[in-house]
């Protein structure tokens, strides 16, 4: 399979390449040649299969050139050894956990799968990869976990100094081994910015292969297609049509979904929930795409003015607007509105949603009016205890810190603090 850059459909690359070089040359995402639906027993059997297996067979189009099958399965057990349960909220309602990983945040699996092979290709070169990466706090931990230790790969992360909880910070800051962590004195966005300059710097770029972590890499975002797919195996035997809701940032979750259903995978429609950042939302009732800086929220993880991946939702739908529409609804909701949700779950249900599950839950109610016969199912992208504050406050209880995470607090943080991209740079030529 190949891939190729969405700028450009004549520049194809293989996997490897899309994963080492992160995005093309000509700053295209990179996007699967073409996908093939996998055959409807897959589907029928699925109860039967572990995840495991149901993964290898969902991705293995993807990368067949460049893993072998062995190499795989191997990648796969590493990465999928906890859970991902649907829990019942209402009748017709299910929460899918994606918190159960070692970070406890999502994108532990995406992490992990790029992390994997991206050590698996520098096996055979002596040509050390840096993966730079910018945090507001929650990825940089997932980033930094999947890559430790990882052989032909250092890992550097930026994060704003002040801006990170303690927890998030000592997620980052106390690895070691392969694992940077660069205290950047400014803003989330002053991070962001030293990180695309030195991706356009050609000083850097002629003598280090430089590649970013986010959901722009096909190894991060691929794999995120495993969660509807064990969300599916779990929610079949209710015999009911299926949607999912998707608290959203940069898209990139909602539209490995999409992937999914490509495959085949029985899904009537999708849902994406927004915090106020609601450039797709504002999309899909005007037709207009405005992209705009992203404003602060209490779910910070999806802070984001100018979704990524949205590139890529629109070519899945051949870039037509009518039949995305009838795949895709968006909603944005403010934090006042987030925070009675949390509310109303918790009085209702007695469930703790985190802020970016209570938007996944909303959208969800918001689309499943007058549609009895559906079940909904929004994911729960984070652990509430990643956002301590506004769940306890919130709800108005005190939540236990779990073990896993209680590991960190105790240890030496290590980080160098920077200011300029100056600073950036001779870090990264030391
Ligand atoms: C990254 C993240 C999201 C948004 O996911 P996208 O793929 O960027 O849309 C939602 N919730 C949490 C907790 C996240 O970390």
């Amino acid at each position: 399979m190949k891939f190729y850059s969405l700028n450009n459909p004549e520049a194809k690359v293989s996997f490897k390449h899309a994963v080492v070089a992160g995005i093309a040359p000509d700053k295209g995402l990179y996007f699967p040649e073409s996908i093939t639906a996998l055959p409807s027993s897959f589907f029928e059997d699925i109860a039967s299969l572990s995840n495991q297996e149901i993964a290898f067979q969902a991705i293995r189009q993807f990368v067949t050139d460049d893993v072998t099958d062995k190499k795989l399965k191997e990648i796969l057990a590493d990465m999928l050894d906890f859970e991902f349960p649907v829990v019942d909220i209402e009748e017709n309602i299910g929460a899918l956990e994606l918190f159960h990983g070692p970070t406890m945040a999502f994108k532990d699996v995406g992490a992990r799968f790029m992390a994997n092979c991206l050590g698996h290709f520098s096996e055979d070169t002596n040509e050390e990869v840096t993966v730079l990466v910018a945090t507001s706090g929650d990825t940089g931990g997932a980033v930094a976990n999947g890559f430790l230790g990882v052989k032909g790969v250092k890992v550097v992360i930026l994060y704003p100094s002040g801006k990170v909880s303690d927890i998030q910070e000592k997620q980052l800051t106390t690895l070691g081994q392969n694992i940077e962590a660069l205290e950047v004195e400014g803003t989330f966005d002053d991070c962001q910015n030293m990180v695309k300059k030195a991706f356009l710097d050609t000083e850097i770029t002629t003598t280090k292969k430089l590649t970013s972590a986010n959901s722009i890499n096909v190894a991060r975002w691929l794999p995120q297609l495993f969660y509807f797919l064990f969300a599916y195996k779990a929610s079949k035997s209710k015999g009911r049509d299926i949607v999912f809701s998707v608290p959203s940032g940069n898209f990139g979750n909602i539209c490995a979904g999409m992937v999914a259903q490509q495959l085949g995978m029985p899904v009537k429609h999708f849902i994406a929930a927004t915090n106020c950042n609601d450039t797709v939302p504002n999309f899909m009732s005007s037709g207009h795409y405005e992209p705009k800086p992203s404003t602060a929220t209490i779910s910070n993880a999806m802070d984001v003015g100018d979704p990524s991946n949205f590139v890529r939702i629109r070519q899945l739908h051949n870039n037509d607007f009518e039949a995305l529409k009838q795949n895709l609804s968006a909603y944005a909701f403010d934090d006042t509105t987030t925070k009675k949700a949390m509310l109303n779950i918790y009085e209702q249900s007695r469930y703790i949603a985190d802020p970016h599950g209570a938007l996944g839950y909303l959208g969800l109610k918001k689309y499943l009016r007058n549609k009895p016969y559906t079940y909904g199912i929004f994911l729960e992208t984070a652990h509430p205890v990643k956002f301590l504050d506004v769940v306890e406050n919130t709800l108005g209880i005190h939540l236990e810190i779990p073990l896993r995470i209680q590991a960190v607090m105790h240890k030496t943080k290590k980080s160098h603090r920077i200011g300029t991209y100056e600073q950036l740079k001779s870090f990264l030529f030391n």
